[in-house]
């Protein structure tokens, strides 16, 4: 030991030791599952730490090596909590693809993973035999499932609960560095390939660390927290990870994401905090307007993945439930910044803090974020200015997998791709993607601030804002919109709408109604797809 050392304990930060902390103090504490086989599945953090240990002596004894991708094709279940850490424990790499993919996509990012098992639920067995003749890694296919629902296929498939009955409880995890490779996540890029993000056992648990914190996702012993976000989406938000250290009641909703099952989830397993993304909670919204249900215990909602629009925060408020608002990426495990008000927020004017509540938050202990302008020169924190939004941390990418050359400037700062502003609260705005601001007239128009205001429009389900070439200026803004069923809501109406809550220049050049609009596998709009379609909309091209 060297002088200069601490005399404490090394003990690296590895993800099993999150699940042996859950098994231990939390023995009974439940995880709760809609299968995929029908019907409400209940069982223990104990009993899925057992099954953990004995899917890793499975995938060993199937000659899987420390540093291996294994791969995941699956809902949210206790089944894919065990293939995370089961994985994660033999030292395997847990790839989790997000089957929402197309077929050239999936096989891409299999074949740059080199997964060398597929372990998948039973819904994506047409997706898997489609695929499988080019998947040029895969040696084994596992169906997770029992015996009594495996279904016939002409690949060669393993029965999940078959493996386990014949796995070893006690078998032991392997003692690794800390800076080993644990779970794989791909982006889902709207361009190009997608980019796998690699994370290390360090900065999973830490990350899931900072997550239970109280102004973070605020998870106790008590929680009954139900993730919405899947597992193939950044682990769902690290809640598989952050819920066993915290000791809290999984709550999950298998291949349901209609807003009546998950209702009914949220009203008879007693959720009291759930996360997902804005479209999933604008479902449930319009469901209870529908049919007059209520919330149950649910008191906090977490949404991220793309901005929350204020009639959200309002509609879910008159419903007792408080929105937090947060910001992240695939290449930040995935917190970046979350929105519980500080004292300064929480004395501003309940108006103000409403506005407050539309911004992205502030950044949690091991984010630093910046924002500089294009000579890479940072900015003020006023509010007001905007530019390219960088950050760095112990959870941020720092090279993606098998890249060349890494993805952060010489100082560390990882270029998000995102346009945004910080205040002096140190609270973000993500005025838009740096792709899809609007620039008319060499000014720039955000489109999620038009896409948010127009949702607000009585009748308005979901809108998308793009910029389509201009003769005169550029571009200007084209707003798409998809009513509710049974609106009666027109052009002039939205116009209207808006009119008092814009700059007028920013009002959109026209309004097109659609039947609906199109996204990308973890649920944003495609805009890439409206920009190709409504090219030539305002030049006659
Ligand atoms: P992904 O890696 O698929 O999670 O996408 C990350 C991107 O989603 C970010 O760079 C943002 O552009 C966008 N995003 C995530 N959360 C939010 C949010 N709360 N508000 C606005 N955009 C968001």
């Amino acid at each position: 030991m060297a002088a200069t050392d601490g005399g404490m304990q090394d003990w690296p930060l590895l993800t099993w030791r999150l699940l042996d902390h859950a098994a231990r103090n939390h023995p009974a504490r439940e995880i709760v599952s809609l299968a995929v086989e029908g019907g409400t599945h209940r069982t223990t953090w104990a009993a899925v730490a057992e099954r953990s240990h004995r899917l890793a002596s499975a995938l060993a004894a199937l000659g899987i090596a420390p540093g291996d991708r294994v791969a995941t094709l699956a809902w949210n279940t206790w089944r894919h909590v065990e293939c995370l850490y089961g994985i994660l424990g033999m030292g395997g790499v847990a790839h989790t693809i997000n089957p929402r993919l197309f077929d050239d996509q999936l096989v891409y990012i299999a074949n740059h993973a080199a997964d060398r098992v597929l372990l998948f639920d039973t819904t994506f067995l047409p997706v898997v035999e489609r695929i499988a003749p080019r998947l040029t890694t895969v040696v084994h296919y596992v169906v997770l499932t029992d015996r009594a629902h495996l279904p016939t296929s002409p690949l060669d498939l393993l029965c999940y609960e078959t493996l386990l009955a014949g796995g070893d409880p006690a078998f032991a995890w392997l003692g690794l560095p800390e800076s080993a490779a644990a779970g794989l996540c791909y982006t889902s890029g709207t361009t190009g390939n997608p980019k796998g993000v690699l994370y290390s056992h360090r900065s999973t648990v830490l990350h899931a660390l900072a997550a239970t914190g109280a102004d973070v996702l605020a998870l106790g012993a008590a929680t009954r927290v139900l993730p919405v976000a899947p597992m193939f989406h950044v682990n769902a938000w690290s809640i598989p990870y952050a819920a066993a250290a915290a000791g809290s009641t999984l709550v999950l909703n298998g291949p349901h994401f209609d807003a009546a099952s998950l209702h009914r989830l949220i009203v008879d397993e007693g959720v009291d905090f759930a996360l997902g993304v804005p479209t999933v909670w604008l479902g449930l919204l319009q469901y209870l307007d529908a049919t007059g249900g209520d919330l149950g215990k649910l008191t906090r909602v977490n949404i991220g993945g793309s901005a929350v629009p204020r009639s959200m925060i309002e509609a879910f408020a008159a419903r007792g439930v408080t929105v937090s608002h947060l910001w992240g990426m695939t290449e930040m495990s995935p917190i970046g910044t979350i929105g519980p008000p500080t004292p300064e927020v929480a004395a501003l004017p309940e108006a103000e803090q409403t506005t407050m509540r539309t911004k992205q938050g502030r950044a949690l202990f091991g984010v630093e974020m910046k924002i500089v302008d294009d000579a890479g020169t940072e900015l003020p924190r006023d509010g007001v200015a905007f530019g390219w939004l960088l950050v760095r941390g112990p959870w941020i990418v720092d090279t993606y997998f098998r890249a060349d050359a890494p993805a952060v400037d010489g100082d560390g700062w990882f270029d998000t791709g995102d346009v945004a502003t910080i205040d002096t609260f140190g609270y973000l705005g993500i005025v838009d993607r740096a792709k899809d601001v609007i620039k008319s007239g060499g000014e720039w128009i955000s489109s999620i601030d038009l896409e948010n205001t127009a949702v607000g429009c009585p009748g308005i389900h979901e809108a998308a804002v793009i910029g389509v070439p201009h003769p005169k200026w550029d571009e200007r803004p084209l707003l798409i919109v998809v009513a509710r069923p049974g609106a009666a809501v027109t052009k002039a109406d939205v116009l209207a709408h808006l009119a008092p809550r814009i700059a007028r220049w920013w009002t959109p050049d026209d309004v097109v109604f659609v039947d609906e609009l199109p996204h990308t596998a973890t649920g944003k709009l495609l805009k890439t797809a409206l920009r190709e379609r409504f090219r030539g909309h305002l030049t006659g091209g």
